[in-house]
C-alpha cells in the first residue's frame, strides 16, 4: 500500500506509477471491500468480521473500495493500540517535539480568516490579529474551512456549489459517560446491527434512523485506569448515524435516541447505568456541524469513494490557491488517524521542498530516525500550522 499512501495524487499522472500499476491486479480498487472478500469467505459473518472496519472512514463495506481492506488487516496484524491518556495524550506528545523544535503553538485563537494576496495565502487573521506567513496548511474541515475562511471566487475546483454536490461520509451520535463503578467488561464491545445492510442503507441512502442500530462501546478503563478517578468508568459509546439531513431533526431525536442507546448498553452487558452516570455528554450530528465546525457533521469527512480519492480529492499542495497545504481527511489519503499522519507527511515534504528547504521526511515509520529539523528556523509557517492542528482546548473533547 505504500505507493498509495504515500504518494501525494496532485494528477491523474501520478496514477500512472509502475509500483501502483504492478498492484492494480491485486488490490481490485474498483471492486468493494466485501466483494473482494467474498473471494475468499463464504460464510457472511466471517466477512462481516473483516469488513466492519471500513465503517472507520464512515463507509458501508457494501461500497466501500477494496483498497481499504487494508483496514482490517493492519488491525488483526498489529493488533490495535490505546495510547494512555486517551488519544489526546497523542496531540500533546506531537507538541512537546514541536514546541523543542522551536515551533510556537497558540491555542483558544481560532482562525477567522486565510489572509490572501490575489490567489497567494498569506497568512491567517485570528480572534488575536495577524499572523503573516510563508504559506498555510489548512488542518481543520476542508469544506467548512473553504466556505467560511476562503472567498468563493477564489477557488475554482472546489467552489461552494461544487462542494455542496459532493459525497460526505456518515456523523455518529456519541455519549461520553463517567460512570460510578466499575465493568468486567472487554476495552471494545462491537454491536452490529440484526440487518446489517439495511442498517447501512438507512445511513448512507435513506438518511433515516434505523430501529436496530450498529453501535460500539468503549471501557478503555480496563487498559488505561488514568481516564476515571477510582471505582468510577469513562464509557464511551458510538452510534454510526446519516450525516446532517433534513429526514432527521435531532432536536427531537436527541432525546429518544439516547434512550434507546441506554437500552442497548444494558443489554450488552452493562446492565442499567443510567442512575450511576456522574457526567454525561451527548454529541448529535448537528454538535458535530455548528459547535465542532464538520461540514454536515459527516465526521469522516468527503466520502472515500473512488470518484473522490487519490488525485480526485483535494490534493495535499491544494490545487485551487498557492501557498496553501491540506492535512486531515480531506486530502489524500483520507480519513483516520493513521492515513491523517500520512496526510502530514506528504503536506511537509511538499511544502518544504516549495520553499527550498532540503527536507529529508521520511516514506516510513522505520525510518524515522533520519528525521531533521531543517525547518526549524520558520516558525512564523509553523505557528500557523499549530494553530489550524487543533491543539487548542475545544478539540480535546
Ligand atoms: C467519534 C469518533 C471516533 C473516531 N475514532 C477513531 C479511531 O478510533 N481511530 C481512527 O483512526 N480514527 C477515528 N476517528 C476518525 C478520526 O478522529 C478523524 O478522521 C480525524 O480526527 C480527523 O482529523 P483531521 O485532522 O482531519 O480533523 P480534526 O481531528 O477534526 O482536526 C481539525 C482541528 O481543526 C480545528 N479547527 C477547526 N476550525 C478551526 C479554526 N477556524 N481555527 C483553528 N482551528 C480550527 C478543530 O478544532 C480541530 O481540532 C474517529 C472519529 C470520530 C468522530
Amino acid at each position: 500500500m505504500e505507493p498509495c499512501l504515500e504518494t501525494p495524487f496532485l494528477g491523474w499522472q501520478d496514477l500512472v506509477n509502475t509500483r501502483l500499476l504492478k498492484m492494480l491486479p491485486m488490490l481490485r480498487p474498483h471492486q468493494s471491500v466485501d466483494t473482494y472478500l467474498k473471494r475468499f469467505f463464504k460464510d457472511e459473518r466471517v466477512r462481516l468480521a473483516f469488513c466492519f472496519q471500513s465503517k472507520y472512514l464512515g463507509m458501508s463495506p457494501f461500497r466501500c473500495p477494496s483498497l481499504f481492506s487494508i483496514l482490517s488487516f493492519l488491525e488483526y496484524e498489529y493488533g490495535v493500540w490505546h495510547p494512555i491518556g486517551g488519544c489526546a495524550a497523542v496531540c500533546h506528545s506531537m507538541a512537546r517535539v514541536a514546541r523543542r523544535l522551536g515551533v510556537e503553538i497558540c491555542l483558544n485563537e481560532p482562525v477567522e480568516e486565510i489572509l490572501f494576496a490575489g490567489r497567494r495565502a498569506v497568512g491567517v487573521r485570528t480572534n488575536a490579529g495577524s499572523h503573516h506567513t510563508d504559506a498555510v496548511v489548512v488542518n481543520a474541515d476542508f469544506a467548512r474551512a473553504m466556505e467560511r475562511m476562503v472567498p468563493d471566487h477564489l477557488r475554482r475546483r472546489w467552489t461552494n456549489a461544487k462542494l455542496a454536490k459532493k459525497k460526505y461520509s456518515c456523523s455518529t451520535f456519541m455519549m461520553y459517560l463517567g460512570v460510578e463503578g466499575t465493568f468486567d467488561l472487554p476495552h471494545h464491545t462491537i454491536h452490529i446491527a440484526s440487518e446489517y445492510a439495511k442498517n447501512l442503507d438507512d445511513i448512507e441512502n435513506k438518511h433515516v434512523l434505523s430501529d436496530d442500530s450498529s453501535f460500539y462501546v468503549q471501557n478503555a478503563c480496563v487498559t488505561d485506569p488514568t481516564l476515571a478517578p477510582k471505582g468510577h468508568s469513562a464509557l464511551y459509546v458510538l452510534s454510526p448515524v446519516s450525516h446532517q439531513h433534513p429526514n432527521i431533526d435531532w432536536t427531537k431525536e436527541r432525546a429518544r435516541f439516547r434512550k434507546l442507546l441506554f437500552e442497548k448498553i444494558a443489554q450488552a452487558g452493562y446492565g442499567d447505568i443510567e442512575k450511576r452516570v456522574r457526567y454525561e455528554r451527548v454529541i448529535t450530528p448537528a454538535d458535530w456541524d455548528s459547535r465542532y465546525e464538520i461540514y454536515r457533521g459527516a465526521t469522516f469527512n468527503l466520502a472515500h469513494s473512488l470518484d473522490q480519492m487519490l488525485h480526485l480529492r483535494p490534493h495535499n499542495r491544494f490545487e485551487d490557491l498557492d501557498g496553501m497545504y491540506l492535512v486531515g481527511g480531506g486530502t489524500h489519503p483520507g480519513s483516520g488517524l493513521p492515513v491523517i499522519f500520512e496526510s502530514a507527511r506528504i503536506s511537509s515534504r511538499l511544502l518544504l521542498e516549495d520553499l527550498g528547504i532540503e527536507t529529508n521526511i521520511p516514506l516510513t515509520p522505520a525510518r524515522e530516525e533520519h528525521l531533521t529539523s531543517a525547518s526549524a528556523d520558520k516558525p512564523s509557517l509553523f505557528t500557523t500550522a499549530a494553530s489550524m492542528l487543533g491543539l487548542k482546548s475545544k478539540s480535546t473533547t
